[in-house]
Order: structure tokens, then C-alpha cells, then sequence
């Protein structure tokens, strides 16, 4: 808590024990933290990269050259060891981080300008959207956060103010706002924002068209000012400048039931045209696969949010197969998790293949996916965690019966239903 007469920076308005250092000016009745400082450098350098006389400066403060970034391929490889399936958003996604690179990188020869390509995942709750995300964000070293769009409102109603954002991405930076303007923000549950209707809103919507709009300064790149402790509980603190131009906007949604729009899009398309073969190549199974913009459009999204999301790519629903691999096969699966913490025990841990088996049949049967598989391997497994580190046990098998025995006394199905 800072005390009452400590100096504070004139800039932001923290307090000399809430920042690293605190400059006096010479009369001694105003201070400026290095923050701010360093706030003011950037802006001073976009002023003179934008205005021609270039300096280099993205590419010294990146600290790597464009051999030292992983290409493409590569990222994808390291997502494939987190992330089962979904390799379109995988691709995708590869690129999209390489070009981010590419444009850190870029030389001010005021030429061409590599624009900013924000990405937005559509697919099903639980099927890897944040995962991918947080995987990115893994191998790229670079600040990181996520963000229901819920909770965000238009300025002046309940809720966060939509700068909340890059207030928690200062945090996931330490306050180091160059760092910050070149991080990743996640925002989930997209969707949840979109405009009830395809028609623009008589009244205003403070929930939904008003974030859009908000949001849009955000991803189109602006200085804005940050508060940098969040929320309206400090109004005495002063704001932090950030530039958005080089932060990444990875948004994802589950969008229900855009299948029906995509569907009748389609629909309305291959009329006219070989109806029959068109309608074959179709999968009807997956309609999201063949997502686009104006299905996007038509969700309820403003057209000018949707232009600067301009890679748009799908997840698939996870099957019995992918659920099944998802046990297993990731980096940091939930088995090899748990097999990690009897280790540590001392007991070497084992699953039966047919115990897995159920444990997919269970998390479909009570249609969890893949996010219910963690709670039911733990339910399985409380007992055992409970018990074994005090006997003298050095091995454990999970079998179907042991796990059957042990999902039946967790009662899923009332907590399902
Ligand atoms: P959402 O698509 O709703 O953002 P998440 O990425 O949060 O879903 O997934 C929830 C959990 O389910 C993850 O933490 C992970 O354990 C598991 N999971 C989901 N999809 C995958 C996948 N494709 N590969 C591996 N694990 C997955």
C-alpha cells in the first residue's frame, strides 16, 4: 500500500514503491517512472519510423534475425505435440505466428507494409481453441493472455472496460510495455458478443455492438491508454500508453449453431450450378469446415470486426479416436500427468488399454468431451492418490473395473444432468 506523501509518477500516477524507478524533474515537483519513460521512447520511435527516418527499431528489440524463427512447419510440429487434430487451425495458425514475425522483422524501407493478420478459431466448446492458443504462446516466449469477451461492456456500464484487456497483458509482461505490444491476447467466447440478428441494432446494444465497436480500436491498431492496474477501483491512477499495432488478436468461439448458416448459404449457392455433384462434395457432417466471413457476418458480427480478423479458420468436433489420443498421446496428457505424480511416489502407474476405453465411452456418454476427461480420470483416481503414498505399494494398474467401479461411486450422472 502506498504511503500518503510518497512521491508518485505525474505520468500514470503510481506510486515510487509500485515501479521500478522514479525520475524527479529538476524543481523536484514532478516525477516520471521508467514505465513511462520507456512509453514515451516507443512512441517517439513510431513517430520517426512512421514519418520515414526509420530506425530499426523492431528488429534490435526483437533481439532475432528471421533464421532464428521457427518456420512454419516447425511450429506446427511443436503444436502437434500438445494439440491432437486439428491440423487446418494448426496451419493456419503456423503461418499466421511466422508472418507476425515477418512483420517485427520488417525493414523500414517504407515500402511495402506487411499488414497485421489477426486469426479467429471457430469450433465446438472443448476442442482446442485455447490450447492451441496457449500452446502458441508456449513456444513463442512473447506475453500472453486470455479473455472471456463476456465480461467485457462499453465504457461506463457494468463490467470491464474493453482497455482491461491490455491491462492484463501488461501484467503477463511485467509492465514492460514493449514486450506488451508485441504479445498474443486470446479472446474467448467471441461469439457471445455478436449483434442478436443479422440487422444493425435500433437501440443501442451495450452488451454485444458496443464491445464490437470497442474491440475494433483495439485490433486495428491505436495507442490506447491503459490503465494499468485495471478496472474503475483506482481512478486516481494514471494511464499507460500502449500501442495495439503489433499485438496479436487470436479470438475463438463456438458460434452454435452457425452450421445452419453456413447450410443455407450453401445452399442458396449451388442452386443453378450441378446441384447433385456440388451437394455430394459437401460434408454435411461438418459444416464448419467450409465457414466464411459472411457466415460470420450473419452470427452477428460487424463487418468491420470481421475485416480485421482476416484469417479465419475451424476446429473439428473431437471423435472417439481424437478423445481416445487426447488420454495419451499430447505432450502433457492427463494419464501421463497423473503417471508423473505416483512417480514421485515411488509407484509406477499403468492404465489398461480397455480402461481408457471407458474412460472415452463415459466422457461421450455424458457428452463432457474433452474437458470432461480430466474430471473423470480424477474421480477414478482420488482413491488411489488418496491412499497409496502411505502404503507400501510400488506399482498400480487402473483396469475397466477399477474404473468402472470408481466412476459409478463419482454419481456423473448427476452432476451431468
Ligand atoms: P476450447 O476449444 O473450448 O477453447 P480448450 O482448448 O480449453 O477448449 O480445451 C479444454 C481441454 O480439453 C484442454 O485443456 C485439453 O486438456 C483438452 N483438449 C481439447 N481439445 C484438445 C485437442 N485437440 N488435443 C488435446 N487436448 C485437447
Amino acid at each position: 500500500m502506498p504511503k500518503a506523501k510518497e512521491p508518485r509518477c505525474s505520468y500514470c500516477g503510481r506510486a515510487s514503491s509500485e515501479v521500478e524507478g522514479l525520475v524527479p524533474s529538476p524543481d523536484e515537483k514532478s516525477y516520471i517512472c521508467t514505465d513511462c519513460v520507456n512509453a514515451i521512447h516507443d512512441m517517439i520511435l513510431n513517430y520517426h519510423e512512421e514519418n520515414g527516418h526509420g530506425s530499426k527499431k523492431s528488429s534490435k528489440k526483437l533481439g532475432m534475425t528471421l533464421q532464428q524463427v521457427p518456420k512454419p512447419a516447425a511450429i506446427k510440429a511443436f503444436l502437434d505435440q500438445y494439440v491432437i487434430g486439428q491440423d487446418d487451425a494448426k496451419k493456419y495458425l503456423s503461418v499466421a505466428v511466422y508472418n507476425h514475425y515477418k512483420r517485427l522483422l520488417q525493414p523500414d524501407d517504407g515500402d511495402v507494409d506487411i499488414e497485421k493478420s489477426n486469426i479467429i478459431l471457430v469450433g465446438p466448446t472443448g476442442t482446442g481453441k485455447t490450447l492451441l492458443a496457449k500452446t502458441i504462446a508456449r513456444l513463442l516466449d512473447v506475453p500472453f493472455t486470455i479473455v472471456d469477451a463476456t465480461v467485457l461492456t462499453q465504457a461506463g456500464y457494468v463490467g470491464e472496460d474493453i482497455e482491461s484487456l491490455l491491462t492484463r497483458l501488461l501484467q503477463a509482461a511485467d509492465y514492460d510495455v514493449d514486450r506488451a505490444q508485441r504479445g498474443i491476447v486470446f479472446i474467448d467466447e467471441i461469439d457471445k458478443i455478436a449483434r442478436k440478428g443479422d440487422n444493425p441494432s435500433i437501440t443501442r446494444d451495450v452488451s454485444g455492438e458496443g464491445v464490437q465497436q470497442g474491440l475494433l480500436k483495439l485490433l486495428e491498431g491505436s495507442i490506447v491508454n491503459v490503465p494499468p492496474q485495471g478496472g474503475r477501483k483506482h481512478p486516481e491512477q494514471r494511464m499507460i500508453p500502449v500501442d495495439t499495432k503489433n499485438i496479436l488478436f487470436i479470438c475463438g468461439g463456438a458460434f452454435d449453431g452457425i452450421e445452419q448458416k453456413i447450410a443455407h448459404r450453401m445452399n442458396t449457392h449451388v442452386v443453378g450450378y450441378s446441384t447433385v455433384s456440388n451437394r455430394q462434395r459437401i460434408d454435411t457432417k461438418d459444416f464448419m469446415r467450409y465457414v466464411a466471413p459472411q457466415d460470420l457476418k450473419s452470427f452477428g458480427l460487424i463487418p468491420e470486426i470481421i475485416g480485421r480478423l482476416p484469417i479465419l479458420t475451424h476446429l473439428e468436433p473431437l471423435d472417439r479416436a481424437a478423445l481416445r489420443r487426447v488420454l495419451t498421446e499430447p505432450k502433457n496428457a492427463i494419464t501421463r500427468q497423473y503417471k508423473k505424480l505416483f512417480e514421485m511416489d515411488g509407484i509406477e502407474l499403468g492404465f489398461d488399454d480397455d480402461a481408457l476405453d471407458l474412460i472415452v465411452d463415459k466422457a461421450i456418454e455424458y457428452k463432457l468431451g474433452a474437458r470432461g476427461l480430466r474430471s473423470i480420470v480424477e474421480s477414478i483416481m482420488v482413491d488411489a492418490m488418496y491412499e497409496l503414498p502411505s502404503q507400501s505399494v510400488k506399482k498400480f494398474a487402473v483396469t475397466r473395473d477399477y474404473a468402472r467401479h470408481k466412476i459409478e461411486e463419482a454419481h456423473f450422472e448427476s452432476v451431468v444432468n
